[in-house]
């Protein structure tokens, strides 16, 4: 636990929420800004930055929850679709920092549902710098 983190305090029932599933090693409760409507979080109960330095094992179980979860999203809640979100580092929006999974249900109904997306959609990449990416990440991964 990690003394000035939300969600360990969350997990530890030191601070409120609205709890929906817990595992052995997962904590899931409802998001306090949901962007739309049921928007939940998935949460290792062992404290972890963000997605670099989460134990494989918590990471797999934080997924499988989040699936578990999200396939009741539909029938529970009327939902037409759901996202999957994990954020990290302040630049890619993670604003708390204890690995978490969003699950966030979709509906056509767009007053249950805020949420745009944040980029333009089938605007077709440069290739060049496609292909020098691929060749970086490949060496990277020592792919040969
Ligand atoms: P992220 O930007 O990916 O780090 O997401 C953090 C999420 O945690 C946001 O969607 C917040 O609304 C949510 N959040 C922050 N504090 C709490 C809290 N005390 N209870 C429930 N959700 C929270
Ligand atoms: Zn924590």
């Amino acid at each position: 636990m990690s003394s000035d983190c939300i969600f360990c305090a969350i997990v530890a029932g030191a601070a409120p929420s609205a709890p929906i599933a817990e595992t052995e090693s997962t904590f899931a409760f409802m998001d306090i800004r949901p962007g739309s409507d049921g928007h939940l979080l998935v949460v290792p109960k062992r404290h972890s930055t963000d997605l670099r330095d989460i134990p494989a094992e918590d990471l797999s179980a934080v997924v499988l929850e989040s699936q578990r979860i999200a396939k009741h999203a539909f029938d529970a809640w009327g939902a037409d679709g759901v996202n999957l979100l994990n954020c990290c580092g302040a630049d890619a929006w993670q604003t708390v920092f204890h690995f978490h999974m969003h699950v966030i249900p979709r509906y056509r109904d767009k007053d249950k549902d805020r949420l745009r997306l944040p980029f333009e959609p089938g605007v077709r990449g440069d290739q060049e710098l496609i292909g020098s990416l691929a060749a970086s990440i490949r060496a990277a991964l020592g792919e040969g």
